[in-house]
């Protein structure tokens, strides 16, 4: 720009100040894994008659330079504030906006009262605004900067660190300041750089250690937006989503989005953390929430491969809100069809391995530390391990690692595992499961020589059946007591364990004894409450003990 164009903007500045001919149009900011707008920033516009609209590198610098910059800056501010009124007013409850201030406002003694007053003017609470500074900004005369950003963030200013990665990084900006949110430069994506995405990623991680939210800008097409998931950047903006613009466009777009709620917001915040680019994020992420990030124990940093899933639980139901490629792929290698055939499976089936996995998840939601479980599925070997994220009414994150083993040893392993497990089940002569809320009864093992019935109408008429045929008549009005369905979970649920115990004599002569222990243990689920009747044998010594015991004592049983 000429010495002559300069002074020509500086000349008319004031006056398209008081015209309006400066103005903030507002580019969308959005949660990258749900897609919803979270806010929008404030980029300056200027409107010039004759040469119509000017972006910000043409008169930024000039205005800097001229020390101009703050009145623009502070002008910016107001109308941002007053648009946001008007969006309350209009019941849109968009309430992040971001604004950017320049090295040049921090010399001016009263930019802390005069940002205050302007949010008082129109009755914008402090958490709506936040404020982006550029790290170069930070590294002159850090005295006066660190009071007044001390200032700031005391009085319960978020501040961003805008274009992270541009010009001269210093990582000790990170070291002498808290920031909320890390704004990453588009620069990092420019060419499709593998060394720039890797940057990203470690950066990202770095980010999540010190407690810093993410956000990355310039986001332009629709493969940067999913690398920048997988890589756990928490929010985007972009082209792709839109460009900056002006207020009418801004609450028409609004209308037309999900614009996520306050609550959301401390939600996902606390999930945005999680580093699922680490090469073990779960217990990772335990110490470091219980060290503190200032005790910084590092996330190692490699590409995301992690086979990590972000799963939503509530009572009824699994919602899968993120899968990284390498847990698809093994998801794939059990048998699904992705993702959506597991989460079906989890929500509707009965099959022991999935009552296990719902159970797993019950004790994650409980214990707030890493929960592991290994089975064998389909002949593959695996092991889910699940750790509470966050929790909001009625929903809960839990983030889900899911590992296959076939190495040779480790299908050997799986395949004593499976016949480990049936050889559990041949311990006992029957094993079965009792769905009370809908009226089903499922054997899922019965010894060899053991009768199987025809069905019944009821599980009443069944267990009835079964006590005359089976048990011995001086037990029968004892056990038809202790299988009472209508009182069964009553009695199990107040048990301290969850189980219920009791022996009775049988008629099943091939095991050469007539003594049984019948237990009934309620196996947790989501859906309805399933309880377990699984019923062994008393050999022996044991056998012969509590016959006599019982001929001496009949009141015992
Ligand atoms: P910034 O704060 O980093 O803003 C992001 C810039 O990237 C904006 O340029 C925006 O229009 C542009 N951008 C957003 N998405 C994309 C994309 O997908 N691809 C590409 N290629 N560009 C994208 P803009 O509006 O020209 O602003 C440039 C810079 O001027 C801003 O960078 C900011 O540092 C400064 N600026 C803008 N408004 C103000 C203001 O009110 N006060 C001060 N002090 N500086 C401002
Ligand atoms: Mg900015
Ligand atoms: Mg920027």
């Amino acid at each position: 720009m000429s010495r002559i164009e300069e002074a020509c903007l500086l000349k008319h500045f004031q006056e398209a100040v008081e015209k309006g001919f400066i103005r903030p149009y507002f580019q969308p900011i959005f949660r990258s894994v749900t897609g919803n707008m979270i806010g929008a920033e404030a980029l300056a516009r200027w409107f010039d008659p004759e040469k119509g609209m000017l972006s910000p590198a043409d008169f930024i610098p000039v205005l800097e330079r001229a020390g101009l910059i703050y009145d623009l800056d502070m002008e910016i501010l107001r109308q941002t504030c007053a648009f946001y009124r008007s969006l309350q007013s209009r019941g849109i409850l968009l309430n992040l906006f971001s604004v950017n201030l320049s090295r040049e406002d921090f010399r001016h003694d009263d930019l802390f009262e005069k940002v205050t007053s302007i949010l008082d003017q129109y009755g914008v609470p402090r958490e709506a605004i936040r404020l982006e500074i550029t790290e170069s900004l930070m590294l002159e005369d850090t005295e006066t900067f660190q009071r007044v950003f001390r200032r700031f963030h005391d009085a319960g200013f978020s501040i961003w660190l805008d274009d992270f990665g541009s010009g001269y990084s210093s990582l000790n900006v990170l070291q002498n300041y808290e920031f909320d949110v890390m704004k990453f430069d588009m620069l990092f994506l420019r060419d499709d750089s593998p060394r720039g995405r890797q940057l990203l990623i470690s950066l990202i991680s770095m980010a999540k250690t010190l407690g810093i939210h993410t956000l990355t800008e310039g986001i332009e097409t629709e493969e940067q937006r999913e690398f920048l998931i997988s890589a756990g950047c928490e929010a985007q903006q972009g082209f792709y989503y839109s460009k900056p613009v002006p207020e009418e466009e801004m609450a028409a777009l609004c209308e037309k989005q999900n614009v996520e709620t306050p609550e959301d917001r401390g939600y996902w915040g606390e999930i945005g953390l999680f580093n699922f680019t680490s090469p073990n994020p779960l217990h990772e992420y335990v110490k470091w929430k219980t060290a503190g990030p200032e005790n910084g124990i590092g996330y190692g940093y490699r590409q995301s491969d992690s086979s990590i899933a972000l799963v939503e639980c509530s009572m009824e139901r699994f919602r899968y809100v993120y899968a990284s490629d390498e847990y698809k792929k093994r998801i794939r290698e059990l048998g699904f069809d992705g993702v959506g055939g597991l989460e079906g499976a989890l929500s509707n089936q009965r099959s022991h391995m999935f009552l296990m996995i719902r159970k797993l998840v019950l004790d994650a939601l409980e214990q707030k530390s890493v929960q592991t479980f290994e089975y064998v599925y389909k002949d593959v070997y695996f092991r889910l391990s699940v750790l509470l994220l966050a929790r909001k009414e009625g929903w809960a994150m839990v983030a889900m690692r899911l590992n296959t083993f076939d190495s040779e040893r480790e299908v050997k392993t799986a395949q004593e595992m499976l016949n480990y497990s049936s050889a559990l089940l041949s311990t006992y002569e029957l094993v079965v499961l009792f769905y009370l809320d809908s009226n089903i009864v499922k054997r899922i093992y019965t010894a060899n020589k053991m009768p199987v019935y025809d069905h019944e109408e009821t599980i009443e008429e069944s267990l009835r059946k079964f006590c005359e045929a089976e048990v011995e008549p001086v037990d029968q009005a004892r056990y038809l007591r202790f299988m009472d369905l209508k009182t069964m979970m009553e009695r199990v649920d107040a048990s301290p364990k969850k189980f219920i115990q009791s022996i009775f004599r049988m008629r099943w002569i091939h095991t050469g004894s007539s003594w049984y222990t019948a237990r009934i243990t309620q196996i947790p689920t989501f859906t309805e409450k399933v309880h377990m009747l699984t019923i062994q044998n008393i050999q022996g010594n044991v056998s012969q003990w509590l016959d006599t015991v019982v001929m001496e004592h009949p009141e015992l049983v």
